[in-house]
């Protein structure tokens, strides 16, 4: 254990809906696969967290204002990102990937965009592809806060598609969400939990080597399993 996270609490702010990573169970309780990881590490590493379930562009201003210690949020590392934060060790694999309304027989593809109206999350790594894209096959970007609210506006047919990561869109079909997935996954980043730059170096020394601690003992491959066996 870390003598300098020791006994202290930590506020880590997260996503609201972003299920198999946070969202709340039939209880009200937060959980998913980074509230549990958050959780367990520190547990390892002997602090405690008060987790602060804000969204996912407020968790990372909150961050950036100091309000919060530290974000796990399905928080992709990229390089613009590094300028203002620090990461640590990547845990998670994703990508970017579209998805529409399981009964719309049109939109197969990008090219089926022209003129209409999609959605991402306001601060993500989908709303900066549906943007890098948009002007090349004529579509118009229309960013929302949360996961939940962009799946029902494609459902309410007010976007015909929404982009976001592949693994929270696949459980989310798997879950029988309304939605169905017609495009390849885009490369994507890695999530990473992350601190201010240059503020909590403590927090995030105690992160790495309490995710070490968790993949050397089978802890995160059990988390990873209980979240992800259902959307594979
Ligand atoms: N991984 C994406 C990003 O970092 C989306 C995260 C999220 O929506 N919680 O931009």
């Amino acid at each position: 254990q870390a003598a300098d996270v020791n006994g202290k609490t930590f506020a880590i702010a997260t996503d609201t809906t972003f299920a198999p990573f946070e969202f709340r169970d039939g209880s009200g309780e937060l959980v998913g696969i980074d509230m549990d990881l958050i959780r367990a590490i520190a547990k390892d590493q002997g602090f405690e967290v008060d987790i602060k379930s804000l969204g996912f562009d407020a968790a990372l201003q909150a961050l950036q204002s100091n309000q919060v210690a530290g974000v796990i949020a399905g928080m992709s590392i990229t390089d613009e990102r590094k300028k203002i934060f620090d990461f640590s060790a990547p845990y998670f694999d994703s990508g970017v990937q579209m998805a529409v309304a399981k009964n719309d027989q049109d939109i197969k593809s990008y090219e089926g965009l022209t003129g209409k109206t999609v959605t991402a999350k306001r601060g993500s790594e989908g709303e900066t592809f549906a943007n890098s894209i948009k002007d090349q096959y004529g579509f118009k970007v229309k960013a929302l806060a949360d996961s939940a609210t962009m799946y029902d506006d494609v459902k309410a047919g007010n976007s015909v598609a929404v982009f976001d990561d592949y693994p929270v869109l696949a459980y989310g079909v798997s879950q029988n969400n309304g939605l169905k997935i017609v495009t390849e996954k885009e490369q994507g980043s890695s999530y990473g939990f992350a601190v201010n730059k240059g503020a909590n170096a403590d927090l995030l020394t105690a992160f790495d080597a309490g995710l070490a601690n968790l993949k050397a003992n089978g802890e995160y491959d059990k988390i990873l399993d209980k979240y992800l066996a259902k959307a594979e």
